[in-house]
């Protein structure tokens, strides 16, 4: 079965289309559209087969980027399809269906609407995702469209580990609790660890640690906490992004430092996390180069990821009342051994004991690096948020 997977951004649109069988999953072609509604846009394609191509293109908006991966399907020199009657359903990529999604949905007006309804909780992300599936619906009308959502996993969540301590109204009126996001890529990972360890009610705690980091707790299958909230921005210190602060320097900044509340925003999104302490970079590999050149600030900002890491596992155990594994995932996740070293250093009291040997090795589609005695398995495996969104996909197209 062949599934189009979209992810829209507010200037760029990728894609990759799927073709699933029963133990199969193959990557047909794959591509992004950048710089849509800008000048200098560009579409770079990919075909499993190797050829490839990467050409400057008029993108007015998102449908014409539509259009334009649709004619590179279909094209006789970098084409995978025949006929667009080939693919199945279009799957996309929402970060946000607030509390009225659970669960992927094939997408009709009403869920459009819902989808809508949620533009205050993901002002940069609902809107461009809800132009990716109007721009699809347009130039693939009757075709089978599935919304997937970033914060549908963590939907589990009970309300004593989602609300947080403000008055309760604002709760009903704005819809302010935790969301979460990542849910496909938690989901995924956890999925797969359960059945590395063929066990369906395995208490794992997954670390999706990349630009953008989260934990999250899951209990046989079903998250029950999350480091992100509301919004993104919430957990361990990311990229360019906080994590955890006490609100209350939000406001001594706004007072203090003269800032907007839109100001504020953007220092918190985009100028903090690794970038702000260390002054160097948000990117990890040049932290950790800094950090090995003798740089003390770019050493102090992953000591603090480490910290926080480390800290959200021990909370994340208590939560669950114990943990059968503990799974890396994302850039950062699956690649650095050195970072997953040190986050689990401290943890041997809860069992996991890191065997250091598998831990420096090259890991493929996923590695269990603890040792045999280990009490706690701790595996690092490659995430695949758009296969796990053909998938859900599929299921549903079925
Ligand atoms: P995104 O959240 O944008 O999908 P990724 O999951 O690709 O991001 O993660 C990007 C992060 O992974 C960057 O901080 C990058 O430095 C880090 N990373 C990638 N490879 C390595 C590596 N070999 N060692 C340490 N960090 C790495």
């Amino acid at each position: 079965m062949k599934i189009l997977v979209v992810n829209a951004g507010s200037s760029s649109l990728k894609y990759q289309l799927f073709d699933l069988e029963d133990d199969k999953n193959d990557v047909l072609a794959s591509g992004i559209c950048e710089r849509i509604g800008i000048d200098g846009s560009n579409l770079h394609h990919e075909t499993e087969n190797g050829t490839e191509f990467n050409s400057d293109f008029e993108m007015p908006d998102h449908k014409v980027a539509v259009e334009l991966v649709i004619d590179a399907l279909l094209s006789p020199e970098h084409g995978v399809l025949q006929s667009l009657n080939e693919v199945e359903a279009v799957g996309h990529r929402v970060v946000h269906g607030g509390e009225e999604f659970a669960n992927s949905v094939v997408i009709d007006e009403e869920v459009k609407d819902a989808i809508k309804a949620c533009y205050p909780l993901a002002p940069l992300h609902n809107p461009p995702n809800i132009m990716g599936i109007e721009a699809c619906e347009a130039a693939m009308p009757g075709k089978t469209q599935v919304a997937v959502f970033d914060t549908a996993f963590h939907q589990t969540i009970p309300d004593k580990a989602f609300m947080y301590a403000l008055p309760y109204e604002l709760y009903e009126k704005h819809g302010i609790r935790r969301y979460g996001f990542h849910g496909t890529s938690h989901a995924y990972v956890s999925e797969i660890a359960m059945e590395l360890m063929d066990n369906p009610e395995a208490k794992v705690i997954t670390c999706h640690l990349g630009n953008g980091s989260s934990i999250a707790a899951v209990n046989a299958g079903e998250c029950i906490d999350t480091s992100m909230g509301m919004t993104p921005l919430a957990g361990v210190p990311m990229g360019t992004r906080t994590g955890d602060l006490d609100p209350a320097v939000v406001t001594y900044l706004m007072e203090h430092e003269d800032l907007s509340a839109e100001q504020v925003d953007s220092l918190m999104n985009k100028e903090s996390g690794f970038l702000g302490v260390s002054g160097v970079s948000s990117d990890c590999r040049d932290l950790s180069a800094a950090a090995d050149s003798g740089n003390a600030r770019a050493e102090l900002a992953l000591k603090m990821f480490n910290y926080s890491c480390s800290k959200y596992i021990g909370a994340y155990s208590a939560a669950l009342g114990g943990v059968d594994a503990i799974v890396f995932t994302a850039g950062i996740g699956e690649n650095s051994p050195s970072l997953r070293l040190e986050i689990l250093e401290k943890l041997s009291y809860l069992g996991v004991e890191l065997d250091s040997e598998l831990n420096s090795q090259k890991i493929g589609a996923y590695k269990l690096i603890s040792t045999e005695d280990s009490r706690v398995k701790v595996y690092v495996i490659r995430t695949d948020e758009e296969l796990k969104i053909a998938q859900e996909t599929a299921a549903l197209a079925e």
